[in-house]
């Protein structure tokens, strides 16, 4: 994974974003930061789940920033709007820019199911075309006597110098993104993310959230948790939670697991505090992609989530399963491999760190050494 041109940062060089000395990288000319603790407003989401910080950019679908965070912004960022508020701007944004007009573009990595379609918005390359969406969605809230002054406090809106509303960067993107709600327990949306699909989609970063967070009257989504069963959900009482990476493969999981309460975090090491609570009381599965075995930063990762859910069972004296599952490794997501019918095993702890590589390994029994005797 470490190329020429990238180091690990080191007690003298902490990560400019967690300031902790380990687990993070950063380029030689640390223009580019890799954090693997937090993801919040990060430019880009890595496949793994770090939180990828640009010092200067121009390619992703985010201002220009500087990454020194305490220096002062040009104004404070917006509070967050209230939930209903963003549920209201997102549902009208998506309704302006549906995803099935472009449905033509997706490209076979697509999976997930066809009913969900209409869920899912298309953001514009065209900034000028954005902006118009955004004048769009402002003028039809006000029709409608939405309480929503000028979009404030809705991440990934903002006013531009001339005083024009845009979301999104203020510049041509190479490509239109995909939209993807991220949606709360409560069954609203809370923020979006951004997908690169198409042609563009191997070169250009896969996921990022749509945030204003660096600019004018913006603000950040931070690193919500996707609530699929608020919406999808069927059985009476909730008796598992499964957690997958994401809202898209979220959606998969929830309609061929029915009986699961299924959440999505926006990358491995994200949201675990949410999870834990979501699940208190309930059996737990995890089913983040397969290189969960043989990947170290991964394997750390789910480790410390079963870590903070085994810390909070003993405090609450209960001990409902968890479970991680394993698949065919043909199969990266567990989305792909639902869809093509694999077999899915149900693994406790310790049968799951048996099977790890040896640095997976060391890197997962770490984090569990505080909660258990670790052999
Ligand atoms: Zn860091």
């Amino acid at each position: 994974m470490m190329t020429v041109g990238y180091q690990r940062v080191s007690r003298r060089s902490p990560c400019g974003i967690c300031g902790k000395p380990d687990w993070c990288s950063t380029t030689r000319d640390h223009r580019i930061t890799f954090c693997a603790r937090s993801a919040t407003d990060a430019d880009r989401i890595s496949s793994s789940g770090w939180g990828v910080f640009y010092r200067e950019i121009r390619h992703v679908p985010h201002p220009v920033y500087s990454l020194q965070r305490k220096q002062p912004r040009s104004s404070k960022p917006n509070a967050l709007a209230p939930v209903e508020i963003r549920d209201k701007v997102y549902k009208e944004l998506i309704r302006f820019s549906p995803l099935f007009d472009h449905i033509s573009l997706l490209s076979e990595e697509w999976v997930s199911p066809d009913q969900y379609l209409s869920r899912y918005g298309m953001l514009p390359k065209s900034a000028q075309r954005r902006q118009r969406l955004a004048q769009s969605i402002d003028d039809a809230l006000a029709k409608k006597g939405a309480r929503v002054r000028a979009l404030r406090g809705v991440p990934g809106f903002w006013r531009t110098s001339n005083g024009r509303l845009q979301v999104g960067g203020n510049y041509d993107y190479a490509d239109d993104l995909l939209l993807i709600p991220f949606i709360g327990s409560n069954g609203l949306i809370q923020a979006c993310q951004l997908k690169a699909i198409g042609k563009n989609s191997r070169t250009s970063p896969k996921y990022s959230w749509l945030s204003s967070i660096r600019q004018r009257d913006g603000c950040g989504p931070g690193t919500p948790l996707h609530y699929e069963g608020a919406i999808g959900f069927k059985g009476k009482t909730i008796e598992t939670v499964l957690v997958t990476e994401g809202a898209l493969k979220a959606a998969t999981c929830q309609s061929f697991l029915p009986d699961r309460y299924v959440v999505g975090n926006s990358g491995v090491a994200t949201s675990h505090r949410e999870i834990v609570k979501a699940a208190r009381k309930k059996a737990l599965e995890i089913a983040f992609d397969a290189d969960c075995f043989t990947n170290p930063h991964v394997a750390r990762a789910l480790a410390s989530l079963v870590a903070s859910r085994v810390s909070e069972q003993q405090f609450l004296s209960c001990e409902q399963p968890t479970r991680i599952l394993k698949w065919d490794k043909r199969f990266k997501g567990i989305d792909d491999a639902l869809i093509a019918g694999a077999t899915v095993h149900y693994l406790d702890v310790p049968e799951w760190l048996k099977l790890l590589t040896p640095e997976c390994f060391d890197a997962a029994s770490h984090q569990l050494a505080d909660i258990s005797p670790s052999k």
